[in-house]
């Protein structure tokens, strides 16, 4: 059976109005659709933009009724809502991603037995649940890095540990919560794959993005990304595999590692629109957030079509200092593209916004953005 459209008036529903949720809210509003943002934080970057922010937390039973009775589809801007409220929108409305995709990618444990039971490549892995699970033979996963099984992000919630001991310390240091122990990979690089699945099982993938990371966060992503071909399209073929398999509808991020061998391994999933796809606003016929809507109302996807070369450098709360940074530089600069999330406080490593760096030549638009990103530290 055919889902029917969502046409343009309608009410769209999403969890969480962070920077995702904003240009979630500019490419609905875009399109026509109205936005209802579910955050409770009363200066949400998305919340001020958006027809209505409902200020509550993501649990608030009145809340979620809210969204049932007033939205014609509901989505995410992030993975860490709580399942119970998944279910309960999934049981009452149209929600994409589903409950079930979005419990996988919030936790590392059944994100990483998922994706190797699809049979698709992680990096090799122990769970560390129970202090019990401390007396494995760890010699084959060290060194590594213990990673909180939930609520990590940008980093945080990781320790790299050496020994057997320090992992003890490290898994004592993060409360004993559930965690998973990877061994340390030497990687080449780094590539992201964004896919987008609609109901009707049409999929879609955008370019692959190369991604360094500064700190364990995202700092500038490079399109397309710097690999042979056959990499390129061998992630591309792994992302979409994990769609499939997952039966997932929505946009759906594949973050990969590329081994020193060349061997593709997928380090982590995302169950929407991803920071390395902040590049499809600019550089693309589709971005990753028009795909959003798409796939909530059930429209087939766009063409993700890369229009030109691209270097994306995100603005971490680190350049704020005393004064703003010097905008009019970038904002002179006809070929770049600035984008700020209206976040009151910047704090060190909050992401504030991001630009991006056109070009005929992804080495000249990456030799650019980091002249700029120089002179904006
Ligand atoms: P987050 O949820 O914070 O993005 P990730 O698991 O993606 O967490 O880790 C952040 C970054 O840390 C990765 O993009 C990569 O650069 C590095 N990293 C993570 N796991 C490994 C690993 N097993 N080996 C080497 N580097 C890793
Ligand atoms: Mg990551």
């Amino acid at each position: 059976m055919t889902t029917p459209h969502i046409l343009p008036n309608a009410m769209l529903g999403i969890l969480g109005g962070g920077q995702l949720g904003r240009m979630f809210t500019m490419a609905a509003r875009a399109m026509g659709y109205r936005v209802t943002v579910l955050d409770p934080d009363p200066d949400s970057p998305a919340g001020g933009l958006a027809d209505v922010h409902i200020c509550s937390k993501y649990d608030d039973p009145g809340a979620l009724q809210m969204l049932v009775d007033t939205c014609a589809a509901v989505t995410t801007e992030f993975e860490n809502v709580p399942a119970e409220s998944m279910r309960f929108l999934q049981a009452r409305m149209r929600v994409t991603p589903s409950a079930e995709c979005v419990a996988i990618a919030q936790d590392r444990i059944k994100e990483k037995r998922y994706i190797s039971g699809a049979g698709l490549g992680v990096a090799p892995f122990l769970v560390i649940e129970k202090e019990a699970d401390l007396a494995q033979t760890m010699t084959e996963h060290l060194p590594g890095i213990l990673k909180v099984a939930r609520m990590g992000y940008d980093g945080k919630g990781q320790i790299r540990v050496k020994t057997p001991e320090e992992v003890r310390a490290a898994w004592a240091q993060m409360g004993s919560k559930p965690c998973v122990l990877e061994k340390m990979l030497n990687l080449k690089t780094e590539i992201s794959v964004i896919v987008t699945r609609t109901s009707s099982a049409e999929i879609t993938t955008f370019p692959v993005a190369e991604n360094q990371h500064e700190a364990g966060i995202l700092d500038i992503s490079i399109v397309p990304a710097r690999v042979p071909a056959p990499i390129a399209d061998q992630a591309r073929g792994m992302a979409l595999k994990l769609a499939q398999a997952m039966d997932y509808v929505g946009v759906l991020a594949v973050e990969c590692f590329v081994l020193d061998d060349d061997t593709l391994l997928i380090n982590e999933i995302a169950p929407r629109p991803h920071n390395s796809g902040h590049y499809t606003i600019d550089a693309c016929l589709t971005s990753q957030f028009e795909q959003q809507v798409r796939t909530m109302c059930a429209l087939p996807p766009g063409d993700t079509a890369l229009l030109k070369p691209v270097a994306m450098v995100n603005l971490l709360g680190d350049i704020w200092r005393d004064d703003e940074p010097a905008w009019d530089k970038l904002l002179s600069l006809p070929n770049v593209k600035l984008h700020l999330y209206g976040k009151r406080e910047a704090r060190i490593g909050r992401k504030m916004g991001h630009f991006d760096v056109l070009a005929d030549d992804v080495d000249a638009a990456l030799a650019q953005a980091i002249e700029l990103k120089q002179m904006l530290s």
